[in-house]
This record gives structure tokens, C-alpha cells and sequence, in this order.
């Protein structure tokens, strides 16, 4: 190397990032750009446009996990290399998801006696839809010859939008009971009247996406069961405890939701939500493997072994769900439970405040028998506080929280809320803060009124997360 070269390399090294090359003119932003740059130049362009999002900790609309401790990062760090979907190469991972499975179903009390079977997931999403196709399946095969000639239909609550697209992309009818003033879930009484001979199942869910509340799942299987009884109509129950199926187990063990009732089949959870892992994790669990038909699982031999696999994705990560085994071994049942209380602590401490302002009606306040930590409210009847939610959810923005405003689903829509999800890193020092916040919000539209018709509004950008 010349001695000029030498120096130009030195440039290189000594050059301040923002004064560098790669930093200090445009890049190509929709193609591919005809050059190589340095790691750390293009790493701090990156990281500096990142801090246009949201920051996740103050993303109260979503029920997903924003903060990992530091062992996790380490273990995710540690996985990065690892594809979930190769059990023979990554055995130990297998083997750590297999744990997970048993360790869930155990914790929703699956019966000794029975073969339970599970799988793990990218998230609840693809988790229905496995549950979803082996109800269907399941009913194909109990209707046997003629199944082609009919229409198979779930009937579910106000569910989330994955149930929408399970029915859907699979072709199935779904009975979505609509709300009405006074009951925002289903009931037993609802359910009975949309079942019938093409139902696949019945979808609950612990845990409503609009409004955080628990179905009930227990008097809608004892409705189930005497329906069988007078008409001989035998329907399965799929729980959708997306949130559920990790707060209600540690906050409420004796509300009976899960397979202590004979008639849930199957479960689906978000580890990726109360579960306390990262994004990208979710269950499925069966509660017999009969309930599980043989021809929904396919046998791969080129990775080695012969691996059977009920999955939507071939090849995935795996650190999310050592994550999961890791929270599940270094919290226990104490830990999580003194987690999930400290979050239903803030939602309490949350609804006590905004029910002080007078100005709200609270449509599910946090009551850990009845939902997940959390608060969900709309304007009071009759009451013109100058402001809409939907404002409300603007303004708050402006100090950096980020609070869902919509409008609820069939035969609702008239009726916008809010909801606040309390989380594991929401502490009880930012809900006060939050709290000020919001007062701060409304003060300023005493003075600045903003008046709306309910037709002019528009809903929020938020996604049901
Ligand atoms: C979040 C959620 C889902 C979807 O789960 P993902 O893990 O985001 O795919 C499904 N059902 C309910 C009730 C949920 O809350």
C-alpha cells in the first residue's frame, strides 16, 4: 500500500460520522444503492430515522411486550442463528419448545389422562389459525360424505381481525354476535341461537380485544353441553386467550376457563403479550391429540429425521421461544403474578383518576376476575367536554403516549372508546405521570374547545395489537 492510500485510510478511520461521506449526502432510499458503506455510518442513519417511531414503552394501545430484561437480549442475541423449524440440527431448541408446550398446558390444567399436544407459533394469529382448521377438519370428518355440499360456519364475541381472516382465507361462514348496550361479549343465551349442524366451533376469548374484558367461557360450555343433550348437536370450544391465557392462570386460578371444562378442545395464547417474550412468539395446544387430525400434520425427512410439522411458516426464529422457557423458569407462578398485580395496581390507580374528572363512563375498569389489566372508557352520555376521544388520542401524542381511540364493532359504532393497556416496564410513577397528562389534555381543551359531530370524526390509526 502507498503511503497516500495509508493516509486516505486514516481519513477514513478519524472521520466523524456526520461529516463522512456516507452520512453527510443523500443515499438512495428505493433502490438498491451501486456502492458498499461503511457498517457504522449506515448504522447510525438507521438507528437515527428508528427514532421517528413511536416509543414502544409509551405505546399503550398494544397488548404486545416492549421491554425484555437484559437476559433476554443476551439469549435473543444467542439465537439469532437458529431456525426453529430444524429440529434435528437444533435439537436442545426443539426439546426447549417441547418444555414450553408441557409447561402451558399443565398450566392450563390439562387433564392428566388425556395426550395433550401443542405447538409453538409466530404469534396468536397463526396460532387460530391451526386451531381454526382442525375444527374445521374435525367436522369434515363428522359429517363425513356431503361435507363439499355445505357451508361450515364459527360462531365467535366481538372477536379480533384473525378470526375474520381465518374465515376467510379458509372459507367458512363466521357468526359474530354484534354487541349491544349493556353486554360488549358474548353470552351462553347468543351463542345457542347462531349454532347449529355446520357449526365448527365456538370461538371464546379471554381477553376482548375492544374492551379487555373475559367472555364466559364456562356458562357457554354448560350451555354447549345442554344443547348436546336436547338436540345431540356435540360442538367443540376453541378459547382464544391471546392475553388471557398468561394473566388469568396467575391473577384469577380459579376462574374456570380452560381444560378443566371438558368441552374446550383447544387454546391459543400470545407469549409474545402477557407471556412477557419478545415479539414473534404464540401457542397452540390441543387437548387430545385425537382433537388434532392426522392429516393436517406433514412428516419432513430432508432436514434430517423424520419431524412432523403443523405449522403456516417453514423456517423461523427460535429466541423468542427460548425466551418464553426462560420467563417461565426465572419468573415461576410468584413471578408472574407479582408482576401482572403491579399492572392491575396501575390500571386501578388509572381508572380511580378518570373516573374523578367526571366527564367518562368507564366500560371495563381493570377488575382482574373480569379482564386483563387495563381500562377501558368513552365520554359520558349527555356530556360535551369539548373534545372528542379521538382528540384526546391526538393531543396526548404530543408528550409521546400513545392511547387507542376507535369505535367499537357491530351494533356499536356509534360508541368511541379508549382503552390503556398496562403492560410489564409501566410503572406506577408513569401512570401518574400519564395521568397529569391527560388532565393537562383536557384542560387545554377547556380553553381551546374543538367541537365535533360524531359523523365529522374519522377513527384513529391504531391497530388492534
Ligand atoms: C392479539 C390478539 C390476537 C392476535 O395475536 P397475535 O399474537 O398478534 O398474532 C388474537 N386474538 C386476540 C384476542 C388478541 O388479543
Amino acid at each position: 500500500m502507498s503511503l497516500h492510500e495509508k493516509e486516505k485510510i486514516m481519513d477514513e478511520i478519524t472521520d466523524d460520522i456526520y461529516a463522512s461521506n456516507d452520512v453527510s449526502q443523500r443515499l438512495p432510499k428505493y433502490r438498491i444503492p451501486d456502492s458498499e458503506h461503511e457498517a457504522r455510518n449506515i448504522y447510525q442513519i438507521i438507528s437515527d430515522e428508528l427514532m421517528l417511531d413511536g416509543n414502544a414503552k409509551q405505546n399503550l394501545a398494544t397488548f404486545c411486550q416492549t421491554w425484555a430484561d437484559e437476559e433476554i437480549h443476551k439469549l435473543m442475541d444467542q439465537c439469532l442463528d437458529k431456525n426453529m423449524i430444524d429440529k434435528d440440527e437444533y435439537p436442545q431448541t426443539a426439546e426447549i419448545e417441547e418444555r414450553c408446550v408441557h409447561i402451558i398446558a399443565d398450566l392450563w390444567n390439562s387433564p392428566e389422562a388425556e395426550n395433550t399436544i401443542g405447538c409453538s407459533t409466530t404469534g396468536s394469529s397463526e396460532a387460530a389459525m391451526l386451531g381454526g382448521l382442525a375444527m374445521k377438519f374435525r367436522w369434515r370428518e363428522k359429517i363425513g360424505e356431503g361435507w363439499e355440499k355445505r357451508k361450515p360456519n364459527i360462531v365467535t364475541g366481538p372477536v379480533q381481525i384473525c378470526w375474520h381472516k381465518f374465515a376467510r382465507y379458509f372459507d367458512v361462514e363466521i357468526r359474530e354476535i354484534p354487541m349491544e348496550k349493556g353486554r360488549l361479549i358474548m353470552s351462553p343465551d347468543e351463542v345457542l341461537k347462531r349454532c347449529d349442524e355446520n357449526t365448527i366451533g365456538v370461538v371464546v376469548t379471554l381477553g376482548v380485544t375492544f374492551t379487555c374484558q373475559y367472555e364466559p367461557v364456562e356458562a357457554v360450555c354448560v350451555a354447549l353441553d345442554q344443547l348436546k343433550k336436547d338436540t345431540g348437536l356435540d360442538i367443540p370450544v376453541h378459547v382464544d386467550a391471546a392475553s388471557g391465557g398468561f394473566v388469568a392462570p396467575f391473577m384469577d386460578p380459579d376462574l374456570k376457563w380452560d381444560f378443566r371444562l371438558p368441552r374446550v378442545k383447544s387454546i391459543n395464547a400470545s407469549g409474545h403479550k402477557y407471556g412477557l417474550s419478545p415479539l414473534g412468539v404464540g401457542w397452540a395446544i390441543w387437548r387430545d391429540k385425537d382433537e388434532l387430525p392426522e392429516d393436517l400434520i406433514f412428516n419432513v425427512n430432508y432436514l434430517g429425521g423424520k419431524m412432523p410439522t403443523f405449522a403456516l411458516n417453514f423456517s423461523r426464529p427460535g429466541g423468542q421461544i427460548i425466551a418464553q422457557y426462560y420467563n417461565l423458569l426465572r419468573l415461576g407462578r410468584e413471578g408472574y403474578e407479582r408482576i401482572h398485580e403491579a399492572c392491575y395496581k396501575s390500571a386501578k390507580y388509572i381508572c380511580k383518576e378518570l373516573k374523578k374528572l367526571d366527564l367518562f363512563d368507564i366500560l371495563y375498569n381493570g377488575e382482574r376476575s373480569e379482564g386483563l389489566p387495563a381500562v377501558c372508557w368513552t365520554i359520558k352520555e349527555g356530556v360535551d367536554p369539548g373534545f372528542s376521544l379521538f382528540d384526546l388520542s391526538d393531543k396526548i401524542r404530543s408528550r409521546g403516549w400513545q392511547i387507542a381511540a376507535y369505535s367499537l364493532p357491530d351494533d356499536m359504532t356509534d360508541t368511541v372508546v379508549m382503552r390503556i393497556l398496562v403492560r410489564h416496564g409501566f410503572s406506577m410513577d408513569m401512570a401518574e405521570l400519564l395521568v397529569e397528562d391527560i388532565k393537562r389534555c383536557i384542560k387545554h381543551f377547556k380553553k381551546h374547545p374543538v367541537s365535533v359531530s360524531l359523523d365529522e370524526e374519522e377513527g384513529g390509526g391504531y391497530s388492534h395489537s
